[in-house]
């Protein structure tokens, strides 16, 4: 069926988008579509970031997005052709959710109580018991991917990993997790944070081996799903501790959550959100994602009596004999604040992340695509619609950043399934397949 050398996707993590990619390959090579071979790469193991044992999390907090949103949603998948589209969605259906609760006889229990939203660990297990039925078709390899190089030819990924493992070579290369904590506000972010001051990925470990002592008063920095889970965390380790939350706009809100809001995440094309001027894309990104809480969080908040709004954006972060001192920009005045304690919780930097992961001739390729400077903005503006960074070739996937370009949900879980659609294989290779499957079966 094949006539051409296959083709190699390597997806750099094995997290809710390495495993839904991983998912939609499965499948689509079992109806015998030419799809690429998928490799998944992770350096600790399948959803190590919700399971409470490497950061991010203690497990225990609930997932923000409805589980339903699994590693298949929408379920939408188009082969072009109807009856094919039916088998594939059929298939597919056996890697949802509810599949998982069935399989593990969890199911009406879990209805019965009210559907709840599941914590982070409940999830990491739906992943895990997706990610066995992968094979044979999909490998996850072990290894930590440090730097992400060009071949001699140029014309493939060589995944260099720790340890001295063997590299990984790859014709398209995916991108995946939040990435490192924003720490621009720091002047020297080569140095160690000071003992006293947490990312979202030291916090946590802090909170698991009981290292952080509570005592004094801490400032969460930001105001969004982040700031709030580390306050509800807070709220259990620290009970009286006094804890400011410094948010840009002096004040925290809730996420909008209504039908009109959801439905733009799961259904970006018939919102026809690439048409929408990009200031009302990023209010609504705003809304909806980035620099809120969830209602759930908020309402578990409300009932704390101890958390005081800073309003203003952290400029500088130092040591000093007192503490930890923080400099706060707002409206134009500046002041300064001392703390025992600073969570950086203030979102990821994608951009820092993958400057750190390319090496300096994979970098210079990507900035001569761009036509200019690596930063955020240039990179979320050039997204294609199979996620990719357009005109770098080998292809550069990088979904965490679509969510301007091509559909919000594409950055978060609200679209696994569609998210694995775009990149998986493109729409009119799997067409013309789908002619050749159908003809082949009458
Ligand atoms: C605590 C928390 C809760 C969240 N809750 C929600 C939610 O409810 N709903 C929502 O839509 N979004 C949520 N998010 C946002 C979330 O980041 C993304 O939606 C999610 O991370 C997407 O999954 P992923 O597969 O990209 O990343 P991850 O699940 O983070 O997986 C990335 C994987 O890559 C591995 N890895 C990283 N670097 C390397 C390397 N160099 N080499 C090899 N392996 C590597 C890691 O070990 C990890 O397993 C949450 C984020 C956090 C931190």
């Amino acid at each position: 069926m094949r006539n051409q050398p296959r083709k190699t996707l390597a997806v750099i993590g094995a997290g809710p988008k390495g495993i839904a990619i991983a998912v939609k390959a499965k499948v689509l090579e079992e109806f015998g579509f030419p799809v690429d071979r998928v490799v998944l790469i992770e350096k600790n193991n399948v959803a190590a970031h919700w399971s409470g044992e490497f950061g991010y999390t203690n497990g225990e907090m609930k997932l923000g997005t409805s589980p339903e949103k699994d590693v298949v949603f929408p379920l939408e998948t188009d082969v072009g052709d109807p009856v094919l589209n039916q088998r594939v969605r059929q298939r597919l259906l056996q890697f949802t959710w509810i599949s998982f609760l069935v399989d593990t006889a969890q199911y009406s229990d879990w209805v019965d109580r009210g559907r709840p939203a599941p914590c982070h660990l409940f999830w990491a297990d739906y992943l895990r018991w997706v990610s066995v039925q992968l094979g044979p078709q999909i490998s996850i390899v072990t290894g930590h991917v440090i730097e992400a190089d060009l071949n001699s030819q140029g014309n493939q990924w060589e995944l260099k990993l720790k340890d001295s493992k063997p590299s990984i070579f790859a014709d398209r290369l995916m991108l995946t997790g939040p990435g490192q904590t924003r720490l621009n506000f720091i002047r020297d972010t080569s140095k160690t944070l000071p003992p006293q001051c947490y990312d979202l990925e030291s916090f946590w470990s802090a909170i698991k081996n009981k290292t952080l002592n509570p005592v004094g008063k801490l400032a969460v920095i930001g105001a969004g799903e982040n700031a709030a889970s580390a306050l509800l965390a807070l709220s259990q380790y620290a009970v009286n501790m006094p804890v400011d939350v410094i948010s840009p706009k002096g004040f925290i809100s809730t996420r909008a959550e209504s039908f009109y809001e959801n439905q733009i995440y799961s259904q970006p094309d018939r919102n026809r959100w690439m048409t929408l001027d990009p200031k009302d894309r990023i209010d609504f990104i705003e809304r909806t994602d980035l620099g809120v809480f969830s209602v759930h969080a908020m309402s578990l908040l409300n009932e704390q009596a101890r958390h005081q709004i800073i309003p203003g954006r952290v400029t500088d972060l130092t040591t000093t004999l007192q503490g930890l001192e923080i400099q706060i920009e707002y409206a134009g005045q500046k002041t300064q604040r001392q703390y025992d304690h600073v969570v950086i919780a203030s979102g990821f930097d994608q951009t820092a992340t993958l400057k750190k992961l390319l090496s300096p001739r994979a970098l210079r390729r990507v900035e001569l695509a761009l036509g200019e400077e690596l930063t955020t903005s240039n990179l979320m503006a050039s997204i294609e619609r199979d996620l990719s960074v357009k005109n770098v070739t080998p292809s550069l996937h990088l979904p965490m950043l679509a969510g301007l370009s091509q559909g919000p949900g594409f950055a978060n879980l609200s679209c696994l399934g569609r998210l694995s659609d775009r990149v998986v294989i493109p729409a009119e290779k799997i067409v013309s397949q789908s002619v050749r499957i159908v003809e082949q079966a009458l």
